[in-house]
């Protein structure tokens, strides 16, 4: 059976600007507008170090803008997606830094036992890493990338190809 890895993170980290480049294609619907992603996206990820393929999924579906708890909903559709993966990509935004919904959803997947890599996504280059420094304090692995320019990808797959 595949292996399956979800994508986790707040509305607007780059989720499936990193699940398109992951199944390489462009399933996924991205926004600059957080909340477009309603529902969990399935795709496969062919890794090109040749690695077992695995399945990945895309999580979002926030409640219509205005509507409701945000923070709530992103701790249901984590929690959903952590029950039927086998690993976690927990997605940050750099440039906006750790947010109350970071730690908590950090929280619940250290509580989960499951293999959780941090991608701190949108360091567009070596020269933003400094961006990096507040996600330490989450006391996870951590890989910076750029979902959109490609930084980074490289490594966060040998290390994502370590939880296959
Ligand atoms: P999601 O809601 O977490 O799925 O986020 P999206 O993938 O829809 O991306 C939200 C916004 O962030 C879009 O405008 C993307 O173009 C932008 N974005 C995603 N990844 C990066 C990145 O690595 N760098 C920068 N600068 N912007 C990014
Ligand atoms: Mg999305």
């Amino acid at each position: 059976m595949l292996a399956t890895i979800a994508l986790i993170g707040r509305p607007n980290v780059g989720k499936s600007t990193l699940f398109n480049r992951m199944i390489r294609s462009n399933k996924a619907i991205t926004h600059d507008q957080p909340g477009v992603t309603r529902d969990r996206i399935y795709g496969l990820v062919r890794p090109r170090s040749g690695a077992q393929p695995f399945g990945l999924v895309d999580t979002g579906g926030l409640v219509p803008e205005g509507d409701g708890d945000f923070e709530r909903d992103i701790m249901d559709q984590a929690n959903e997606a952590m029950g039927e993966a086998n690993a976690v990509l927990l997605v940050v935004d750099a440039r906006e830094g750790l947010m109350p919904v970071d730690e908590r959803v950090a929280r619940d997947l250290r509580a989960s036992g499951l293999p959780t890599l941090l991608v701190v996504n949108k360091v567009d280059g070596h020269e933003q890493e400094s961006l990096t420094a507040d996600f330490h304090a989450l006391g996870m692995d951590m890989i910076s990338v750029s979902a959109s320019h490609g930084y980074g990808i490289h490594e966060m797959m040998d290390r994502v190809e370590k939880f296959l």
